[in-house]
């Protein structure tokens, strides 16, 4: 007997032609059909037997979920109709308009400086001099990672990127943050030794890592790190930091009270592995920093040599306030989230 396929594997898609012989019913009912050696037979031709009609609504079934997944009728961020296909129900412009930040930044936390005349509390002319541009609260209190990046502004379609993962498991947005963070880390390549970088995921708690059924952050790490695979300079350690504790919610608090909150939050499982090397540090979104610079602070104290920190978004100083009001509606997602 011959087993009917209706639809097969992505790539049978991919040729115009496979395009032109489908019907226009987007359920791939009336369809050509494909054998299992791929030769096309007509589907209302395959005899009488009523098990063939069964196999056939069945692969019909099966091809409706596939067609859904390969080709969502619309973009998720703006609505449009999707033309590509993709396996992220993003559109081409969407995606595009997802901009790395530009302008004077603080060239350790990455935060923008509003003037640039930010840092003119020293001496310029030695600020200048040094190449280094520090916020306020960088010249105050030096962070324990040497430096931080992230692609874009966390606004936007960007987040809505994140949250699309996030919030709605939508796994393959994770390959096109792990290319934004891939870009963001080159900014740190001149910093790093030539020795191997450790990269850290900043983890979930096990119960919140069990709800969602993935870890975000490790998910992009992966991603960014296949595209950087050529010299082999990054190792991936998923599972080098533990997060021990659940933290409340940081909304509210003063920077104190978020760092004092998170403190203790996270354990190095492994110290043998830490000793004498450089990490860096990955997470979805910097938004105070209170997160990675905990994790970096009990990185630094097992030994490690210098930490570093990339993220795919951050928070920048003229959007603190709707960072406010989003950290409050991702609480909110997910709380609807985890039911
Ligand atoms: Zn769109
Ligand atoms: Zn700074």
């Amino acid at each position: 007997m011959t087993v009917l396929i209706a639809s097969g594997p992505m790539h049978r898609y991919t040729t115009k032609d496979s395009f032109s012989q489908s019907s226009p019913s987007p359920t791939g009912r009336g369809r050509n059909v494909f054998s299992s050696k791929g030769t096309p037979i007509r589907a209302s031709g395959t005899g009488a037997a009523g098990q063939d009609t069964h196999l056939l609504s069945w692969a019909s079934g099966i091809a409706a979920g596939l067609f859904a997944t390969l080709f969502p009728s619309d973009c998720r961020l703006c609505g449009s109709p999707l033309i590509n296909i993709s396996r992220l129900p993003v559109c081409v412009e969407c995606l595009a308009a997802m901009r790395p930040i530009a302008g004077g930044l603080c060239s350790i936390c990455g935060e923008r400086l509003i003037s640039p005349f930010a840092f003119a509390a020293e001496p310029v002319q030695s600020a200048v001099e040094s190449g280094e541009t520090r916020c306020g609260l960088c010249r105050r209190l030096e962070p324990p990672y040497i430096k931080a990046t992230a692609y874009g502004s966390y606004d936007g379609g960007l987040r809505e990127l994140i949250h699309l993962l996030k919030y709605n498991g939508v796994r393959p947005a994770a390959n096109v943050l792990g290319r934004m963070l891939a870009e963001a880390v080159e900014d740190l390549q001149p910093h790093f030794s030539d020795t191997e970088v450790l990269v850290v995921p900043v983890p979930l708690h096990a119960r919140k890592a069990r709800q969602r059924g993935f870890n975000q952050s490790e998910l992009i790490a992966r991603a960014a790190i296949k595209l950087k695979t050529a010299g082999g300079h990054f190792q991936l350690s998923a599972n080098l930091l533990e997060r021990s504790r659940e933290t409340t919610s940081q909304i509210g608090l003063s920077r104190h009270q978020r760092r004092e909150n998170i403190r203790g939050a996270f354990r190095v499982t492994k110290p043998d592995e830490v000793r004498g090397r450089e990490v860096l540090v990955v997470d979805d979104v910097f938004t105070t920093g209170t997160t990675v610079s905990e994790c970096a602070r009990i990185l630094r104290r097992a030994g490690a040599s210098r930490v570093y920190v990339g993220t795919v978004a951050r928070t920048l100083k003229t959007e603190a306030q709707s960072a406010i009001r989003d950290s409050e509606t991702e609480i909110r997602l997910a709380m609807a989230a985890a039911g």
